[in-house]
């Protein structure tokens, strides 16, 4: 019977020449099929991409002369990694959210401005990163 199950891998990567080390997440799709042929489609970022063995380039500078870590010895070795920034602390949402009926409309608008941006810096450095990285999936193809 033809079989398919998905796994979900993180590869450390690091480059040879400008020494940039970056993660890949993969899934990867095991297929089989009713005569015991096997194959493996590996994902990154929701688009197929080359085995993290074959064809990886460096996101930094384009070189494909790149090795790998074992899985989780980044987790091991954080200071090896420059980015992505680090999660965001989570928003504090006040208790009391009644606002004074007499408080200065000046003070009143200052406060949903620095929300915005508390909410608003994490957020775009988060797709910034996601958009780099999709991109470089992209390009890892070619
Ligand atoms: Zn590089």
């Amino acid at each position: 019977m033809p079989d398919e199950f998905v796994t979900h891998e993180m590869w450390p990567f690091e480059c040879l020449r400008c020494l940039h080390v970056w993660e890949v997440r993969y899934v990867v799709k095991h297929l089989s099929d009713a005569y015991g042929n096997e194959a493996d489609i590996w994902l990154s970022g929701g688009v197929p991409a080359p085995p993290p063995w074959a064809g990886t380039s460096c996101p930094g500078c384009g070189a494909y002369h790149v090795t790998w870590f074992p899985n989780g010895y980044l987790a091991r070795h954080p200071e090896l990694v420059s980015g992505p920034e680090p999660e965001p602390e989570p928003v504090r949402v006040p208790a009391v959210t009644r606002v004074p009926a007499r408080a200065p409309a000046a003070r009143r608008s200052a406060r949903p401005g620095r929300l915005a941006v508390a909410l608003g810096v994490p957020l775009a450095l988060f797709v910034g990163y996601e958009v780099y990285i999709n991109l470089g999936a992209v390009h890892m193809g070619h």
